[in-house]
């Protein structure tokens, strides 16, 4: 998996992709990330790569030319314009982040660590010519119902949700499988737009007693059934509490 990052701050990511899964799948060769300075993809003297919005307001917005020159040049063809466009290849995303963009979930991060490459646009100011969501990205994607003032931080934050998913990545394998926003069947009756996913449940580790909080007694006792019985209960009762939203599609017996 390739992935490359467009940014006008490319010394970002200096850090937040150079430790654990995400460093060691490099290492491995399973992925590869590439941090493109947008500003190299410009023509004038002053390397401009933002300018003042149509129809008034405040700030500024990055301009279309050099993230379509960027991303042309990295994918080696020409997404063409109005009167020919050219999709790009099916193994290739184009993500561009943004606040108005459709939710990031354990789905995407599914979904976009089964293609080849991604490419990640990091927006700035008061975001993007809108061209590019129209006419050049195949995904706008939010990481939450909030305002970043950059898209850095959610770039680095699918890179490092997609890295962990990849085939190799994690050392057992399982641990990928068996966590929060596993896919679980849907509950007979459940609407189709219910999640069908569950939170993690909880984990403990030595010593048996802290504080005098125990351990709960059923994951001492050995009995390998009747730990995973109350896991998923305890998994259950959990999503219960902190995202509620999530259980309708859950056959929760
Ligand atoms: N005017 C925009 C916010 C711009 S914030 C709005 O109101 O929607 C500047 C940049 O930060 C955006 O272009 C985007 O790339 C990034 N960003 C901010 N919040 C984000 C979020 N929740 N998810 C993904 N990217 C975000």
């Amino acid at each position: 998996m390739r992935f490359d990052l467009i940014t006008i701050f490319p010394e970002f990511f200096a850090g937040p992709l150079d430790h654990g899964i995400v460093r060691r799948a490099r290492e491995a060769g399973i992925s590869e990330i590439h941090v493109q300075d947008l500003r190299e993809f410009t023509k004038d003297r002053h390397r401009t790569v933002d300018d003042r919005p149509f129809g008034g307001g405040e700030g500024m917005v990055l301009k279309a030319e050099p993230l379509f020159e960027a991303v042309e040049k990295l994918l080696e063809r020409s997404v063409g314009d109005s009167e020919a466009k050219i999709p790009p290849p099916g193994n290739a995303a184009i993500v561009l982040m943004s606040a108005a963009g459709r939710l990031f979930t354990q789905e995407t991060a599914r979904r976009f660590a089964k293609i080849d490459r991604l490419v990640l646009i990091c927006g700035r100011y008061e975001g993007v010519d809108e061209r590019v969501a129209e006419h050049l990205a195949t995904d706008e994607i939010s990481i939450g119902d909030f305002v970043l003032s950059g898209g850095e931080l959610p770039a680095a934050l699918i890179v490092d949700a997609v890295t962990r998913l990849l085939p190799g990545a994690v050392g057992n394998e399982a641990s990928t499988q068996n966590e929060s926003f596993q896919e679980y069947a849907r509950a007979p009756g459940a609407p189709d737009r219910a999640r069908s996913v569950l939170l993690d449940f909880p984990h403990y580790t030595r010593p048996a007693e802290y504080r005098g909080w125990k351990v709960p007694e059923v994951l001492v006792g050995g009995n390998h059934a009747e730990v995973a019985k109350w896991r998923r209960h305890m998994a259950i009762e959990k999503t219960r509490r902190n995202r509620p939203d999530l259980l309708a599609g859950v056959d929760a017996r």
